[in-house]
């Protein structure tokens, strides 16, 4: 019982929340990362909030918020490459670089590293998950990955 004071004491929010759709643990996404990649940015409401972004391939919720409303992947601008199986849909937003392109070539993910490693990227606005693409890349050398983005 007298558990019930501690629990103010825990973060408001969780940086993981299960989508709505797919039932999928989505990670937090920003609301300046949305703004750069849904469609009439202008028409919409954010209410203070957060926001989860869906990388479910199957799944047409893009970002969801806490309190289940559903932004879908056809209202962004932005085709979300995670989600398609489209080969010349992009896996690295900052640079172009498409699912074929990171398939055909191991060297091309090197790049993005070395890139990313010079602050070069600009994955918070340019990926609609607004994360780093190179978790995405086929897996080739993880512990570098590791190295860059944690
Ligand atoms: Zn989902």
């Amino acid at each position: 019982m007298t558990d019930c004071c501690n629990q103010t004491k825990k973060p408001t929010h969780s940086k993981k929340r299960n989508c709505p759709n797919c039932g999928n643990a989505c990670a937090e996404v920003s609301v300046r990362t949305i703004s750069h990649h849904i469609s009439r940015a202008w028409e919409w409401e954010n209410n203070s909030q957060n926001y989860y972004f869906c990388d479910a391939p199957n799944c047409d919720v893009a970002y969801f918020g806490e309190d289940d409303s559903v932004i879908l992947q056809s209202q962004l601008r932005t085709a979300v490459g995670v989600k398609s199986s489209n080969e010349l849909s992009l896996l690295c937003y900052c640079f172009g670089v498409t699912q074929a392109d990171a398939q055909r070539s191991k060297s091309i993910r090197d790049f993005v590293v070395a890139k990313t490693k010079l602050g070069l990227c600009s994955c918070e606005t340019s990926n609609p998950s607004g994360r780093c693409c190179l978790k995405d890349f086929p897996r080739n050398h993880d512990t570098e990955y590791i190295k860059v983005c944690l």
